[in-house]
Order: structure tokens, then sequence, then C-alpha cells
């Protein structure tokens, strides 16, 4: 099979991981005979440094014309202070709406032999953690009306629109029960109706879906109460649906049980095939640059690709098999070292080594 595949490594650690996701797509296309090939383009700070725009519609044109996108991450303290409408991360959010990718699906599973990486109590961490959270990616707060303005008595006042249609919830509720389906038949869908008129109109799309998916057990819990129940019971979720927001927030909160954010991949699809996948981390200005990243994340949602994007499900799971043996063999990045371990930390570059040898 061949294969064209988007490279966006974007800033930070963001060309690092990237780099070790590509070893290991390489190894993949060796051992099982396919042939992917590599385009890299620019996104955030490196692209405002380029272009000073951080996407342009070459880059979005690039992406839209391959099969599959991979993206490293964006942003950091170089561009933090520029004209708020052309900072990195509104390259992601423009990456995200112009290729229809409404759909954010963000896995989150304690490793076996991370589970003394995991800061929960053992009682509770050996219950498990193996739950995925669908992140409506296109709408919410993120993308309604914002504005800062300045009275006639000079005091500011600045407002964002947390606004949601029929539609958007439609949607992202059916890939969520269609999700919920293949794992366990459980979705938990978080909201805060008790106070946002959008999440009534989310929960009331929700119910009303729900009776097409009979076979699915849906509950639906405020997220002050979601926040709390991911550290007291994470083993009670199984696939969970929540506006933008909420799933940006729940989802860095869950990687915490997981051991680091460096472990987590993501993927954000819309009605085909079609996909960009990312490490849910962000550039990490604190240790780019210094090969000491983890670049699990990146290289789960690399095997994300493989089985969503292009339908090679032995393929990804080699990846995921190679992960765990890493793992398991006792490798581990700074991030996920423990010091009672007694582990020597290896680099960005050697985890990548391990993992694509072990394809
Ligand atoms: P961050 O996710 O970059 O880092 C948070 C912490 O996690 C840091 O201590 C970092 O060192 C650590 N970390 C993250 N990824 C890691 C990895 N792979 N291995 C080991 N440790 C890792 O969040 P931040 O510091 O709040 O943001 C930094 C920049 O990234 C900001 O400019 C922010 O806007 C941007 N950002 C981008 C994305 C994205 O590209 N998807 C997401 C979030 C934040």
């Amino acid at each position: 099979m061949t294969k064209n595949i988007t490279l966006l490594p974007g800033d930070g650690i963001g060309p690092e991981v990237t780099q070790e996701a590509v070893k290991v797509l390489k190894a993949v296309a060796k051992k099982f005979g396919h042939g992917f090939n590599f385009d890299t383009h620019k996104i955030g700070g490196a692209s405002i440094d380029s272009f000073n725009e951080p996407l342009t519609d070459k880059t979005i044109a690039a992406c839209r014309s391959s099969d599959a996108v991979l993206l490293g991450a964006v942003g950091g303290p170089k561009w933090d202070n520029i004209e708020p409408t052309i900072r990195p991360e509104q390259g992601l959010l423009k990456i995200r709406s112009s290729l229809g990718l409404f759909a954010n699906i963000r896995p989150t599973k304690l490793f076996n032999c991370l589970k003394n990486a995991c800061p929960l109590r053992a009682d509770i961490a050996c219950k498990g953690v193996d739950f995925v959270v669908v992140r409506e990616l296109t709408g919410g707060i993120y993308f309604g009306k914002k504005q800062t303005l300045k009275g006639n008595d000079g005091k500011v006042t600045a407002n964002d629109t947390l606004s949601y249609t029929e539609s958007e919830i439609e949607r992202i509720a059916r890939v969520a029960f269609n999700l919920a389906k293949t794992r366990g038949n459980k979705l938990c869908s978080i909201d805060k109706a008790n106070v946002l008129d959008s999440s009534k109109l989310w929960r009331s799309v929700l119910n009303r879906v729900a009776t097409d998916y009979p076979s699915v057990a849906l509950s639906h819990m405020y997220v002050d109460n979601a926040a709390m129940q991911l550290i007291k019971n994470p083993s009670q979720f199984c696939t969970i649906v929540t506006e933008n927001m909420f799933g940006d927030i729940l989802s860095d909160e869950a990687s915490a049980l997981v051991g680091s954010l460096g472990l987590m991949p993501s993927s954000s699809i819309g009605t085909t095939s079609f996909g960009l996948y990312e490490p849910i981390s962000g550039s990490a200005p604190d240790i780019a640059g210094k090969n000491i990243a983890n670049p699990i994340g990146a290289i789960l949602s690399a095997a994300m690709m493989l089985e969503h994007s292009f339908g090679l499900k032995t393929e990804a799971k080699a990846v995921e098999a190679a992960v765990e043996s890493a793992l398991a063999k006792g490798h581990r990045t700074a991030d996920i070292t423990i010091s009672s371990d007694n582990i020597k930390p290896i680099s960005t570059s050697d985890m990548g080594d391990e993992i694509a040898g072990s394809i």
C-alpha cells in the first residue's frame, strides 16, 4: 500500500517527537511492504517566522491532497506576545476547522509496566485506567465570538462565547456512540447542564441520539464531578464524550493518570478516513532541543493513523506492541522515570530506536 503523509512538525519538541514517529512508520513500511511518502510543511511559530502567518493556504492544500497528517506541536514563548490573531495556536485551530476535523479521539491507557508512574493510590491504580475521550473540536468557546472592550470609564471587559448548534452536537454524539459500541457499550457524556444553556442542548441531543443506539448505556455527568471522578475512580469510564474546552482540560488531567502527557496520542477526524494525528501535549519549551522529550505520544498517534486512515490494523497493533515491549524492557524517558526504579532515562531518539527496532 502506498500512502502520502503530510508532516507538520511545528515548534519546540514537535520536530523531535515527529522524527521518531516517522522512524517507526518507516520500520512499519519496511516490515509490512508499504510505501509511505512524507512531505514536510510548517505550522505555528515556524510558519510565522517564515511566512508571517501560523498556517498558509499552501500548507492546508498540501494536507488536503494527502492521505493523512502527522503533527507535532505548536507555540512557545518566542511568539507569546504577538498579535493574537496570528498566534501559533491559531494555526492549530485553523487546520482542524479547514479540514473539517470535528472529533478529537484521545485514548487514555495506563500501561501495566507503568503502574508505578501513576500518581494515584495503588488500590485505585490497580483497577486500571483505560478510557477514550471524544472531544468536540471545532465548536464551543474556542471558536465563538470573542471581544475585549474598553468602556468610557476606561475599564476593560472581555468576553468569549460558548455556542453549539444541534447538528454540531449530533455529529460528535454519533462518533462517540459508534466508538462506545466497540468499547463495552458504555458512554458517559460530560456537560454543565445545571448552569449552561449550551450544555442543556448538548444533553437533550445526546438523549435523542441515544435512541438510535439501544445497546449503548448513556450516562451524564457534570464536568466538575467528572474532574473529581477521574481521580477517585477512573476505572468507571470506558468512553467519554464532551465539548471542546471541557475535553481539552479533562484529557490533560487524564494524562497525569497514565504517567505523562508525553504518552498520550490523539486523532482528529471528520466524516471520512482522512485524519490529523498528534500527541496531545504542547511544544514543551522547557525541554525542547534537549533530546529528552517522550516520543511515545507521537508514535502512538502514528499507530492511530495506520488504523483509522489506512485501515492497517495489524500494523497499528505492531506499533502498540513495540511501545509496550520497549517499556516492559525498562526503557524510560525522563518524564516517566521514577527515582525509586533506579533506571537511567534514555533520550528521545533512543526510545524511537528501541520502538522502531522491535517492529
Ligand atoms: P506542554 O504540554 O507543552 O507542557 C506541559 C508540561 O508537560 C511541561 O512540563 C512539559 O515539559 C511536559 N511535557 C509535554 N510533552 C512532553 C513530552 N513529550 N515528554 C516529556 N514531557 C512533556 O504545555 P504548556 O507548557 O502549557 O505549553 C507550551 C506551549 O505549547 C504553549 O505555547 C502552548 O500554547 C502550546 N500548546 C500547544 C498545543 C498543541 O500544539 N497541540 C497544546 C497545548 C499547548
